[in-house]
This record gives structure tokens, sequence and C-alpha cells, in this order.
């Protein structure tokens, strides 16, 4: 029988959104070696899908992995690795500095039995010293989430090497455009597809990256807990992707120019973007990163939170939303959204203050961002 999708071998310009939620059987060898691992094909939506399958082989080929996992989300992402090569008594080193939701998942992960140490970005220069005999994952973000700070990703592989453990480094802030962390020495990269990937504001993703034996591990913590993505996300993923590259280069200049422009203003008393020669992380970002900085920034608005809710309220282009890495350029202030949650007194031990704003760049005009933020700022 001919396929319908490709009749006379005319193959669609766009992977279809496969929605079957299960795949007949023709023959019992097909089924077997499906079933066991060996050819990928469809039996059921929570094994595998090929919607899924398309974007999964795509985002392997950006990070130079052997294979990739997608899943619902960025946090589904981060569980599923936590789930699969964490057991009751590990330690596990992980960064105040990275997406607030760790922390609550990091409770859940005490409550079954994992050891956790929690470490500022600033300690990662001593990594080496925070690494116990049990410790078996090191899991961190670079540039960090909200502060934008840098860890040097090779330094984090030696160290983990004290004891076998594995380095996961979520790229979402950085992206694979400026960064691929297994050139590093990452054993798995990992991302909120929700973010850069995606583009677009209207899709929920998170992916892995490593090994093929890593992704037969997460493909089995995948399907045991339900959290495969699904084909319409998918699909609206396989198009984020198709602009992914021309998007983080227009976002990595937009974000330069703004950061140029803002560290010479007198009401913004903190900066923090990688790509400025005077950042903290500039070196070692200029070693992990290419071809410019990533899009994302962190700053504090006058003294206060009024100060910083005043600026927000001024913007006109640039719009007060979290998530990031879309085309329009976002803004928010962390202790009341993505940092909510997180007790004050942690909030403080990584710098995180209440008149910080994190700033997303989109890909619009670099002279009508700066603009907005000017005129936003002459108002406080
Ligand atoms: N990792 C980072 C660095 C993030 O910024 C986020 C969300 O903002 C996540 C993970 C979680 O992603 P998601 O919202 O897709 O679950």
């Amino acid at each position: 029988m001919t396929d319908p999708l490709t009749p006379y071998g005319n193959r669609p310009m766009v992977t279809p959104i496969v929605n079957a939620v299960n795949y007949e059987y023709k023959d019992f060898e097909v089924l077997r070696r499906i079933t066991d691992g060996e050819i990928d094909g469809y039996t059921y939506h929570r094994d595998d899908n090929p919607t899924v399958r398309a974007v999964e082989k795509i985002i392997a080929g950006l990070e130079g992995a052997e294979d990739c996992i997608v899943c619902t989300s960025g946090m589904a992402a981060c569980t599923m690795v936590y789930l699969t090569y964490l057991k009751s008594g590990d330690n596990a080193i992980f960064f105040h500095d990275s997406y607030g939701a760790n922390f609550k998942v990091s409770l859940i992960l005490e409550r079954l039995g994992v050891n956790i140490t929690w470490l500022t970005a600033d300690e990662s220069k001593d990594l080496e010293r925070h690494v116990k005999p049990n410790t078996t994952m090191v899991f961190l973000e670079t540039p960090t989430n909200p502060l934008c700070k840098t860890i040097d990703i090779a330094a984090a592989r030696k160290a983990a090497d004290k004891s076998k453990a594995l380095l996961i480094v979520d790229n979402t802030f950085a992206t694979p455009f400026h960064q691929k962390p297994l050139e590093q020495g990452a054993h798995m990269v990992l991302h909120s597809a929700t973010k850069a990937l995606g583009g677009h504001n209207d899709l929920m993703a998170g992916a892995i990256a490593g090994s093929k034996e890593d992704y037969n591990l997460l493909w089995f913590t995948r399907q045991a807990i339900g959290t495969t993505l699904d084909a319409y996300s998918a699909s609206l993923l396989e198009r984020g992707l198709k602009t992914f590259e021309l998007r983080a280069e227009r976002m990595a200049t937009n974000a330069m120019a703004a950061a140029k422009f803002l560290s010479k203003h007198p009401k913004v008393s903190r900066l923090v973007y990688p790509g400025l020669e005077t950042d903290k992380g500039h070196a070692i970002s200029l070693e992990q990163m290419r071809a410019g900085f990533g899009g994302m920034m962190a700053f504090d608005v006058g003294s206060t939170i009024e100060d910083a809710k005043k600026f927000i309220l001024n913007l006109k282009l640039i719009i007060h939303a979290v998530s990031l890495g879309a085309t329009e350029t976002l803004i928010c202030i962390p202790v009341l959204t993505t940092l909510l949650y997180l007790p004050p007194e942690r909030r403080l031990i990584f710098g995180v203050k209440e008149n910080t704003v994190r700033l997303s760049l989109g890909i619009d005009p670099p002279e009508k961002i700066i603009a907005d933020i000017e005129q936003a700022l002459q108002k406080i």
C-alpha cells in the first residue's frame, strides 16, 4: 500500500503531527525490534512518537550529542535526570544560582533520601573541595538564572571526576548556538525548550541530550512516569528550531547593545552580562561560549523594589512577563516571580536583591529596545 503521507515520494516539508496514541502492528518481528529498542518505531504515545522523535534528532544535532530525549517541560527534564541518576544515600551538588523550581524538587529529593549540597556560583571556583565520596551528580546552569553568572564547565567536570559524578549542564540561558557543554566535558546537557529553542511563547517542552546509553536510561524513566511531549507541541518546537540560530544571534547582538547602554546608566547599580569585558565571568565565558554571550542579563534598578516596579510599569515595548528566549523582549522581577517560593534568606545568599530585574532580549530592533529602557529609567 502507498504511504498516504508520501504517495509519490513527495516528502512533506514539516514532520506531520501524529496524534495517534497507539499503532497497529503488522508484524511480530517489527514489534519485537521496536520494543527491544533496535529500531525507532511506534507502539504507544507514552513510549514514543514520530513528531517528538524528529525534534529529538534536531536538538541532538545542535548539541553535538548522540541522542536527545524530549519531554513535557524543562522541569520535567530536570526531574527525569534526578529520578534516573540519583538514589537514596547519594550526595548531589546543586547551585543556589539556578531556576527556582529546582529548590522545590530538591525538597522532594531530600524526602527520598538524597543529600544535597547547595553552593553559590562563586563557590564553583572551589568545587572539588565540596565533592564527597558519595557525590554522584553535579548539576549546574551557566550563565545562571537569574544573575547570569558564569561557571567554568571544564573545571566542574574535573571536580566531578573526583568521585566519578555525572556533570549535567542546564544550557537554557546560553543555548547551543553559543555554548556546547558536551564539548567542555558535561555528561549531559539539558534545556527548557520552552525558551529559546521553541522561541515563541507557545509551547512547553524539555530536552536532555547526551549519549545513546543515557537516552535509553532516560527513555525508561519517561516511559514509566509519562512525561512524553504531545505531538502538537513537538511540531511547534520543530518550527521554532528552524529559526533558532537566527533568533539566538539577534538576541545576543541586542543584549550586547543593551548591556553597553545600561553599564553607563547612573540608575543601574549592578549589571551582570558575561559579554561585558568588566564582567567577572567574561574570561571563562570567552573560553566556553562562541559567537556572542546570549540574550539574558540581570541588573539592579535604583535602590528599592518600588524603583524596579516603576521602571517596569513605564516600559512600552518590553513586556512584563516571565519566561525567556522568546521573540519578544521580556522583563521580570525574580523575587516576585521565578524565585517567589525561595525563602528571602536563600535569595540573599547568592545576591538576588528586591530591585534586581531579569531581562530577556527578543528580536526587536536594538535602538527601539534601548530607547524604551532609557525613557522608563528616566521616570524613576
Ligand atoms: N531551567 C532554566 C534555566 C529555566 O529558566 C527554566 C524556566 O524558566 C527551567 C529550567 C524550567 O523550564 P520549564 O518552565 O519549561 O519547566
